[in-house]
């Protein structure tokens, strides 16, 4: 297919920037919408030059309205100020943080695609993207892995959201004793009282991190 082929010329840094949710996603919009090739600033004007060559396309200048194309960076938590939200494992598209509920949290420098989105989220601004050791360079290699893990993360969160729906289905049909015991918890089952302590606890850790950010 057109759309996979283009796919596979993107940088598969799941950064969003192109206006889609994903590079897949810009890929089929260009390949099926005619959609500019040169939205993608990761990419720069290397990657435009592909795109033009592949459909055929006349060159266009990168579209600096999605972003400048800057070189490889990576995420590093400023680890004695994490909360232990979670917030940025939510918003990274490839699995690149490791940490739980409540503890430190710590980026896989290799597995980072600078895609910067789990900047936004962290609640203290203990996030900053720095450029890579040696001013290493995004290669094909890095993509095809970098995709890879953005590909089993849509598996594993599109298979939990249908195990979810199954749970609900099960609790609201009121035969809770099918559910599977290693099934995720669904969020049905979470009383107020637990949402309200898991607030306060997220509000208590932000007002220590604000402090101890603020201390001289
Ligand atoms: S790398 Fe970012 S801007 Fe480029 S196609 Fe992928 S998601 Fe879009
Ligand atoms: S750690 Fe941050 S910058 Fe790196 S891939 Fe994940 S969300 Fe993107
Ligand atoms: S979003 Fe920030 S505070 Fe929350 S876990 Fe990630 S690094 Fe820590």
């Amino acid at each position: 297919m057109l759309a996979d082929r283009i796919n596979q010329l993107l940088p598969q840094t799941q950064c969003t920037k192109c206006g889609y949710q994903g590079c897949k996603p810009y890929a089929q919009a260009i390949a099926n919408d005619g959609v500019a090739i040169n939205r993608c600033p990761p990419g720069g004007d290397a990657g435009i030059e592909k795109l033009a060559q592949l459909l055929e396309l006349p060159l266009l200048k990168l579209d600096t309205t999605c972003g400048e194309h800057v070189p490889l960076q990576v995420a590093v938590i400023e680890e004695q100020f994490c909360i232990g939200c979670t917030l940025c494992i939510q918003a990274c598209p490839v699995d690149a943080i490791l940490g739980a509920n409540k503890f430190m949290h710590t980026v896989i420098a290799s597995d980072c695609t600078g895609c910067d989105l789990c900047i936004a989220p962290c609640p203290v601004d203990c996030i900053k993207m720095v450029p890579v050791e040696s001013a290493r360079l995004w290669t094909t290699a890095d993509a095809t892995q970098a995709r890879l893990r953005y590909e089993g993360r849509q598996a594993r969160i599109a298979e939990m959201t249908a195990t979810n729906i199954r749970n609900e289905a099960i609790v609201n049909s009121g035969t809770e004793h099918c559910v599977e015991a290693d099934s995720p918890r669904p969020d049905t089952n979470i009383s107020a009282s637990e949402k309200t302590d898991k607030q306060a606890a997220i509000a208590q850790a932000l007002a220590r991190a604000r402090a101890r950010r603020s201390a001289p």
